[in-house]
């Protein structure tokens, strides 16, 4: 990967923070619960190999991602450990992932027999975690049968592991207890028709992991809590991880300008009086999206509020007093003193949930490793 950036836009990774969250997950569940680390989709934006790594040092056992590419890579890098591939892959592509001893879900018998056929035999076994739909609707086997008799078909069939089998909670997250427990007995009982149960059982996200001691089984796949984001707004039991994620610019130009001027697109923003306007490079190219005019950042420890529309690469910030170009600018996150943004902050501004603005800021914004 690239190593030297010309541009004064960058997000920093705190891996010590990440590592103490981990721990702090980690010794906070029983010694037999195996901990994956969900590292898709880049780490929830946060860089998969560096999380994973650092994860893997910090206790993980194994990680989850959602696409066999994203395990894939992690393996050309070097990751030895467990990877389960969360999502569907192509019943063609599965002598590819047991070459590389990639863990994918099944739920379609269909999808064995395919598989099967595409196997070429010198492979090592693919590892097969069943997956059941208990009610998030998404992806999973259903009834009974289907599991027996996709359980038959590995059993009796060269070339599959019965690794796990698992589920996928839809509202761990809520007060309300009555669907997710529906959903776990629904899971159990699914367990409990098999004629061996495998190596690995779960169910657990972060919100199942950290507020459900009855969802823990033998493993749980824990994204967001890594990140040190809340894991539930209607349960906020579990808030001692801290945000690893913070995003910072620096001033490229400050101007003072006059009752009455505007700024950017549209005019849309005109001056009561004589303002002192920054512009940062940074835009909704970068994930730094328009709707997010009038949001606040952080400059020289002060609060400065975004005015005029977001440009693909350039923001405008109206500043308490003059504040010299090249000063750090901090958009999520916090500064040596003064106030925090939180990746809450922002989702809240953006309608939307902390996974996603993370996710959001987008590969043209360097990973800074701290
Ligand atoms: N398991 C599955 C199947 C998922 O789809 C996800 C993420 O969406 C996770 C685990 C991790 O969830 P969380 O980030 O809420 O811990």
């Amino acid at each position: 990967g690239q190593t030297q950036y010309f541009r004064d836009t960058w997000a920093e990774i705190d891996l010590d923070a990440l590592y103490q969250n981990v721990k702090t997950i980690r010794d906070g569940l029983p010694q037999e619960t195996n901990l994956f680390a969900a590292v898709k989709a880049n780490a929830y934006g946060h860089g998969d190999f560096q999380i994973a790594k650092e994860a893997l040092k910090a206790g993980a056992h194994g990680l989850v991602v959602a696409l066999l590419d994203e395990a894939l890579a992690l393996r050309q890098k070097g990751i030895k450990a467990p990877i389960l591939v969360l999502g569907l892959i192509r019943p063609t592509d599965a002598v590819i992932a047991a070459r590389h001893h990639i863990s994918v879900p099944v739920f379609q018998v269909q999808w064995l027999k395919e598989a099967s056929q595409a196997m070429e035999g010198g492979e090592p076994p693919l590892k097969i975690h069943v997956k059941c739909d208990t009610g998030m609707g998404r992806i999973g086997l259903k009834h009974e049968e289907e599991l027996k008799e996709i359980e038959q078909f590995i059993q009796n069939t060269a070339g599959f592991e019965f690794e796990g089998i698992f589920t996928h909670f839809s509202t761990a997250d809520q007060a309300s207890e009555e669907y997710y427990q529906k959903q776990l007995a629904v899971f159990k009982k699914f367990v409990s028709v098999l004629e061996t149960v495998p190596k690995y059982v779960h169910a657990a996200n972060s919100a199942g992991a950290l507020c459900h001691d009855d969802s823990l089984f033998n493993a749980v796949r824990v994204g967001i809590a890594l990140y040190g984001l809340c894991t539930s707004q209607e349960r906020p039991t579990f808030n001692k991880g801290k945000q690893i994620f913070s995003l910072h610019t620096r001033i490229v130009h400050v101007k003072k300008i006059q009752p009455g001027e505007c700024i950017g697109y549209g005019a849309a923003y005109q001056a009561e009086k004589e303002e002192w306007i920054a512009t940062i490079p940074v835009g909704y190219a970068d994930g730094w999206l328009r709707k997010l005019e009038g949001q606040s950042v952080i400059a020289d420890g002060q609060r400065a509020d975004i005015v005029g529309r977001i440009c693909m690469d350039q923001t405008m910030v109206r500043l308490p007093h003059f504040i010299p170009i090249g000063t750090k600018v901090t958009l999520i996150g916090g500064q040596e003193t003064g106030d925090f943004i939180t990746v809450e902050e922002i989702a809240e501004k953006l309608e939307t949930i902390n996974y996603e603005v993370t996710c959001t800021i987008n590969f043209r914004v360097p990973r800074i490793y701290k």
